[in-house]
């Protein structure tokens, strides 16, 4: 299944109080998809919080548990894509049933479904006739069914089938144990005063959590120094935002540019080129990371785009990190530079 990621496993999957329901619920349905009250798991909860990660760990569990089985994993903006190219072709039914014929299928990030109307139509009767077979829904949102706006009703009352279960932030503990797991997985080793400064620092998600370990590995490296408490101090500061060093957009523009060879011009003009495309989305990705401005800001900073646009772009960026390791090496060897122009 080219839609799993390998890496997103359960054993790799820390357990804390933050996401105990989520994580044992996940372990259930994994093992006896479809047969049990789990159905549909909704695993909802902010950025960076394992959502993706979870999700894909039940998948890749019913795979190794049972090779059989027919696992799909889908973002939902994918999901509507692939509806409204068959509905250009007037191939709906082909495509609501080739979704008829899985047997465990994950929806990530269910809140893009709001106004799509069409979409949830089809998705509606897929997942009516797979809850009838007694096939397993897994669902992911950012925000609690209840609270999801432009969601039709009838799809909302489904959801409350099954379970919903939320992650929280982890605690300190919890944090600690991830950065250790990371670590070992990743076989490195750095002072115990770090990994806790690390873990008591960075309280907002798992993903800056990683991200903040990641840099000072780069950092390291990078200086051909030892990983120690003032590398840790330094190179955290662009994480806890009172001290760092103020990135512009220009900057990451500019930045992006040299990255991909791509001209100043192009990257703000409106050229649909892929290449074009997929570098302004990681620029718009970044500037949301790394400056504080707002989304109206960055998206007039595209030559007048509007907010939803850049909200796009992240989430697109965000979601082929998920699934392509090369765009994902790409935009992780960018925060880098960015995070380095910040210190
Ligand atoms: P979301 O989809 O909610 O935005 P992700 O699933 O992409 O979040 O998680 C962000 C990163 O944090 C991923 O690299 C994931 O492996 C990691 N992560 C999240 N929660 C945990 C956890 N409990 N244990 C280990 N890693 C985690
Ligand atoms: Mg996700």
């Amino acid at each position: 299944d080219p839609q799993l990621n390998h890496i997103y496993t359960f054993d790799a999957f820390i357990e804390g109080d933050c996401n105990r329901v989520a994580r044992r619920a996940g372990k259930t349905v994994a093992e006896k998809p479809g047969a049990n009250s789990f159905n549909p798991l909704v695993i909802y909860g902010g950025v960076g919080l394992g959502k993706t990660h979870l999700a894909q760990a039940i998948g890749n569990e019913v795979k190794r548990l049972n090779p059989n089985k027919v696992v799909l994993y889908v973002s939902s903006e994918k999901f509507i894509n692939q509806f409204m190219d068959h509905s250009r072709n007037n191939a709906i039914n082909d495509f609501i049933h080739f979704y008829q014929l899985i047997d465990v299928l994950i929806i990530d990030d269910v809140q893009f479904f709001a106004k799509a109307e069409k979409s949830q139509d089809a998705f509606f009767a897929i997942f009516n006739h797979l809850h009838q077979s007694h096939k397993q829904l897994i669902l992911t949102s950012d925000k609690s069914p209840k609270d999801l706006d432009g969601v039709q009703e009838r799809l909302l009352s489904r959801f409350r089938w099954g379970l919903s279960a939320d992650l929280q932030i982890p605690d300190y503990e919890t944090r600690i144990e991830i950065l250790e797991k990371k670590m070992k997985n990743d076989g490195l080793e750095m002072p115990k005063e770090v990994v806790k400064y690390i873990a008591y620092n960075i309280n907002s998600n798992v993903r800056e959590l990683e991200g903040a370990l990641i840099s000072l590995l780069a950092q390291s490296s990078l200086n051909r120094r030892e990983i120690d408490l003032d590398l840790a101090k330094k190179v955290l500061r662009n994480f806890i935002k009172s001290s760092s060093k103020e990135i512009t957009i220009d900057t990451i523009q500019r930045m992006v540019c040299e990255y991909f060879d791509v001209s100043y011009d192009k990257l703000l003009q409106k050229t649909r080129k892929r290449e074009i495309v997929q570098a302004r989305q990681i620029t718009m990705y970044l500037a949301k990371a790394f400056t504080k401005n707002s989304l109206k800001t960055i998206g007039e900073h595209f030559g007048g785009r509007d907010h939803t646009t850049v909200i796009h772009s992240c989430q697109t960026v965000k979601d082929l990190m998920d699934t392509d390791t090369v765009f994902r090496e790409n935009v992780l060897e960018l925060q880098q530079k960015v995070q380095l122009a910040a210190m």
